[in-house]
Parts: C-alpha cells; sequence; structure tokens
C-alpha cells in the first residue's frame, strides 16, 4: 500500500509537471527534468522536516498505555486523524490509533 501511494505520487508529478514556462511575455521551453528534480528536492525537504517535527511529540498506546515517540520517517508517513496517528507500539508491537501526549516545541 505505501510503496503504490508512493510510486502514483511520484509518477503523478511527474505527468503533471509542465513543460512550458512562462515568465511574463517570454516564453520557456524546459525540458521536463528541471521543474520535476527541484520539485522533488522541496517534497523531500518537506518530509524530512515535518517528520522531525512530528517525531518530536510522545504518542500513548491504546494497548499498553505506554508513551513513546516515532522515528522521524515513521511519523511522516504514517497516517493521521487530527493530531493522533496510526503508529506501531516499539513495547507491545501492535499498530493502533495511538493519541497524542505532548507536543513538543
Ligand atoms: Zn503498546
Amino acid at each position: 500500500m505505501k510503496r503504490t501511494t508512493l510510486f502514483f505520487t511520484i509518477l503523478s508529478a511527474l505527468t503533471l509537471t509542465s513543460c512550458d514556462v512562462h515568465f511574463g511575455n517570454i516564453h520557456y521551453d524546459v525540458p521536463w527534468w528541471v521543474i520535476a528534480i527541484p520539485t522533488g528536492i522541496i517534497l523531500f525537504a518537506v518530509y524530512i522536516i515535518g517528520g522531525i517535527i512530528l517525531s518530536k511529540n510522545e504518542y500513548v498506546c491504546p494497548h499498553c498505555n505506554k508513551t513513546f515517540s516515532p522515528k522521524w520517517w515513521k511519523a511522516a508517513y504514517s497516517i493521521h486523524l487530527n493530531s493522533d496517528r496510526v503508529l506501531k507500539c516499539p513495547h507491545c508491537k501492535k499498530r493502533s490509533l495511538c493519541k497524542i501526549k505532548r507536543v513538543i516545541k
């Protein structure tokens, strides 16, 4: 599921990239990678920065009631409902919707 989502996200980003650039009255015909590569770099930077910020939060497992902070890549890619996230508890190894306990700024 995650790989399929990632594949179609990258595919749609590449197919939606325009090769015609209009800057004022000047028209540029640029190759697709001139737009796609900076876009990918920006999206990847947002993914990393968002994950690092989200990984500073503490979440409570509904099964064992223990708190934990997820790794940044797991926090960035997890399904969320408001501020609660579907995470795998490192203590009991069960995946569930974990409520946020504390927001560390
Ligand atoms: Zn747990």
